[in-house]
């Protein structure tokens, strides 16, 4: 039997303890990623305290939501977004969609959600460590987007950016990836960015370190 509740606390612990050393005043957001887990396993997380889950795959989100649906739980999405999904991402009204990646995707979702009078908080994702098998836009050009999608896509509602740390054993490189993210992030924060996701079971204490105000955790939590 696995012991999730030892799992969650070591977790706060561990982000707690980062935080502190950089600043006391900035809230860590902790997103339990449930991918590889069933939704005993969610259930269980929940008993413990956690709230807030995501997941990458679109159907996955939307059979476990369903059959969690009695739980006040709160649903993110990590994933690649195929715009083939989009009609089912939107029923499943999830609370943010962490990974909007290319201007084609935002004109489409814009295009749905203005059709049915929604609106979708959203990060912009970054592919910091501009790795070829990663989605995500180009550091360079983060910021011209970002603008240009607030301004023209009324209904997706930016709330800032999310990242994945370069794939590497090498901390010093992982740990530039984060900190070409927070250059961006810092830059639009005055126009109301406020989430910067970005940590994994991994290397959250370090983008802790280098600014994210919310990890994305499952391997430590769910083992
Ligand atoms: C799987 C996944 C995570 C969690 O990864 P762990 O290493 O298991 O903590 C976080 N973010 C994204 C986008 C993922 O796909």
């Amino acid at each position: 039997m696995m012991d999730f509740n030892t799992n969650l606390l070591d977790a706060i612990e561990r982000i707690e303890k980062a935080r502190i050393a950089v600043d006391r005043h900035r809230i860590v957001r902790l997103i339990a990623v449930s991918k590889y887990s069933t939704t005993e396993q969610i259930q269980a997380l929940y008993q413990c305290g956690q709230r807030a889950f995501g997941e990458n795959k679109v159907q996955d989100l939307n059979q476990k939501s369903q059959l969690l649906e009695s739980l006040p739980l709160e649903w993110h999405f990590i994933g690649t977004l195929q715009s083939n999904k989009i009609n089912m991402l939107l029923k499943i009204k999830p609370f943010m969609l962490h990974s909007l990646h290319s201007l084609s995707l935002a004109e489409e979702l814009q295009k749905r959600l203005s059709k049915e009078n929604k609106t979708l908080r959203t990060l912009l994702q970054i592919n910091s460590a501009k790795e070829n098998n990663k989605s995500g836009f180009m550091p360079e050009v983060a910021i011209e987007k970002y603008h240009q999608i607030s301004q023209n896509f009324p209904n997706i509602k930016l709330c800032g950016i999310m990242s994945i740390g370069a794939h590497t054993q090498d901390t010093k490189i992982i740990q530039k990836s984060f900190e070409t993210t927070y250059k961006i992030y810092e830059k639009l924060l005055p126009i109301g960015a406020q989430t910067l996701s970005m940590g994994m079971s991994g290397d959250f204490e370090l983008a802790i370190k280098c600014g994210s105000n919310c990890v994305r955790l499952g391997t430590i939590l769910f083992r």
